[in-house]
């Protein structure tokens, strides 16, 4: 079982953060619920409130989403001002230089809408461009070089989302960002992270995360001027200045640096959408995420329904060997649809309604057992579920597990946002924009290495995510959002997450803290999480699965409940922040 760490770190992190958040200030340093209280909210990695919450793996963005709630912004206001905060907070794992999906339930509506602000790859990007001599080139080297950098997204989605949702004009929502940027503090995960991947960072990533050549360590002060001032100017002279001014300019010039392709022109053309969700059932309940070119949500909803065939929490122990397998059997048949279908749906059709067919799913079904494994599980026939035209296999390559973030935020009027963002692996390229201070992406190699495939590079394409924002509803109320970081393992932590809080009835923290595993492929259980019996292991592995060697942490998982109250949820696999306002 995985350690909850109770000591609640600080709300806000350095002096000119707590400038700009003068009712936080009384909350900074406070390691106890009465300080939280004082500041008028319930804070801790599991909150609760009345009017509104915020839940994000950055303390200090989380609390600069609750005052954005508490001067009056609704939930998307202070979503954009989170997703701003942790670009500084969070420069390992989001920023201004990647992409995401935000999932919006709007209450007045009573609709779900997605604001997809995924990256995507330049004009002059080419199938082949991640071969050497008809080889992937090895992922350290293809993920460090400018042609896995795709044109960043996440700027045009937040005005976007800002402009289409928001009651503040979004110059205030990134003014507490530039507060941050001028200093904040070092987290334990970020000083962990800096150790690990420094040696792929650029001059101007070095010049901020080891200043005087040594790695910056928790506590440590981050001081970031530069994207201070490109914050200033996105506010000032408005969000396409990063599209088309001069924070574009140098863009495209780090790109080239780096032997990249993309060009201004590239950023100029670049602009979000407004998306609708995939819908599925389960246990009576709506669940709507991200469709493609994220393969998250029908991979989700597929296992789900998968699942709900065998009555687990009825049937099988939570930590039982025989509801492992079964998990992992329903991953495996649905990862191997995953690879074949899966893709941008602006190049390929994608068979969304065959894949989520309950026929097509019971026929998928008949091919689990209790008592048996499928060998090699392959990639099922949707197209035979809908009409269309049939994707060509997609050609998975070894693409490390990344790291990204996910947080939500509720407000006082019922409107919920569930929102995954990410540069893709940690610190993306390792390439930060000289004298801009925020770090690119290398979202691209996302896609297959090796042409020919339904993910296969092609110019202004978007390369298929795993990233899973959901919300699930029942009588269309909302009561769930759920969503992870992990790369293709975000899709199977938000399954455990849910099977665990609606099969296994466990509570908010119990459901994230909850043992999960990961097995796209046969046999392996390529993952798994310290807590699992031993066993329960060997029940498994006579039942043909392989167990990898160790156990260790997967994903980290943020969850809100909504009933008459919202509760939050932080997963303690890093210094998340749930915070709570109005009475508890
Ligand atoms: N690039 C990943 C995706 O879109 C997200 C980053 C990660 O967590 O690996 O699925």
């Amino acid at each position: 079982m995985r350690v909850r760490n109770l000591s609640r770190r600080r709300f806000l992190g350095g002096a000119a953060a707590t400038a700009a958040f003068p009712l936080a200030t009384r909350a900074v340093g406070a390691r106890e619920g009465a300080t939280c209280e004082a500041a008028g909210v319930d804070c801790g990695a599991v909150a609760t409130g009345s009017d509104g919450m915020v839940v994000s793996v950055s303390p200090a963005a989380s609390e600069v989403g609750a005052q954005v709630l508490r001067s009056g912004g609704n939930a998307v206001d202070a979503a954009v001002a989170v997703q701003f905060a942790l670009t500084v907070t969070q420069p390992h794992s989001s920023g201004i230089g990647g992409g995401g999906f935000m999932l919006y339930y709007d209450a007045e509506a009573d609709d779900v809408e997605i604001v997809n602000s995924r990256e995507r790859a330049p004009a002059g990007a080419d199938p082949e461009m991640f071969l050497d001599d008809g080889e992937p080139i090895p992922f350290d080297e293809r993920h460090t070089h400018g042609d896995a950098i795709g044109v960043p997204g996440t700027p045009s989605g937040l005005e976007l989302a800002a402009e289409r949702y928001g009651s503040l004009p979004i110059e205030e929502l990134i003014d507490p960002a530039i507060s941050l940027a001028e200093a904040t503090e070092v987290d334990r995960y970020l000083a962990e992270r800096i150790v690990e991947d420094e040696w792929k960072f650029n001059d101007a990533a070095r010049e901020v995360f080891l200043p005087d050549g040594e790695p910056l360590a928790e506590g440590d002060p981050l001081e970031q001027p530069d994207l201070a001032d490109t914050l200033r100017l996105m506010r000032d002279r408005g969000i396409r200045e990063f599209y088309e001014g001069e924070i574009a300019r140098a863009i495209a010039d780090a790109v080239g640096e780096a032997g990249g392709s993309m060009t201004f022109e590239d950023l100029c053309r670049y602009g979000a959408t407004v998306d609708e969700p995939v819908e599925g059932d389960y246990r009576g309940a709506e669940v709507y995420s991200m469709p493609p070119p994220s393969s998250g949500g029908l991979t989700v909803i597929q296992i789900l329904n998968l699942l709900e065939g065998f009555d687990l929490g009825e049937t099988y122990d939570v930590r039982s060997g025989t509801k492992y397998h079964l998990l992992a059997e329903a991953m495996r048949l649905a990862y191997a649809d995953r690879a074949e279908y899966m893709g941008d749906p602006e190049f390929v059709d994608v068979p969304t309604e065959g894949l989520l067919d309950p026929d097509y799913v019971a026929g998928r079904r008949e091919l689990i057992g209790p008592d048996s494994l499928n060998e090699e599980p392959e990639a099922g026939d949707p197209w035979a579920y809908q009409s269309g035209g049939a994707a060509s296999a997609s050609r998975p390559t070894e693409r490390a597990v990344g790291e990204t973030t996910h947080f939500t935020v509720a407000d006082s009027e019922g409107n919920l946002v569930s929102y995954t963002t990410t540069i893709e692996q940690l610190f993306g390229s390792g390439i930060m924009v000289p004298e801009y201070g925020f770090m690119l992406n290398n979202e691209l190699t996302d896609f297959d290495a090796e042409p020919g495939g339904a993910n296969e590079v092609q110019p202004n394409k978007r390369p298929l995510s795993s990233m899973s924002p959901t919300i699930m509803a029942r009588d269309g109320e909302p009561f769930l959002t759920v969503g992870s970081p992990g790369g293709p393992t975000i899709i199977t932590s938000v399954v455990q997450a849910i099977l665990h809080h609606v099969e296994y009835d466990l509570p908010l923290a119990g459901a994230i803290d909850e043992p999960s595993i990961y097995a796209p492929e046969s046999p392996a259980i390529q993952l798994w999480e310290e807590g699992i019996p031993e066993e329960a292991r060997e029940e498994a592995a006579d039942l043909g699965n392989e167990w990898g060697d160790e156990p260790g942490p997967i994903g980290n998982v943020n969850m809100l409940r909504a009933n008459d109250d919202y509760e939050g949820a932080a997963d303690p696999t890093r210094d998340g922040l749930a915070v709570g306002l109005g009475e508890r």
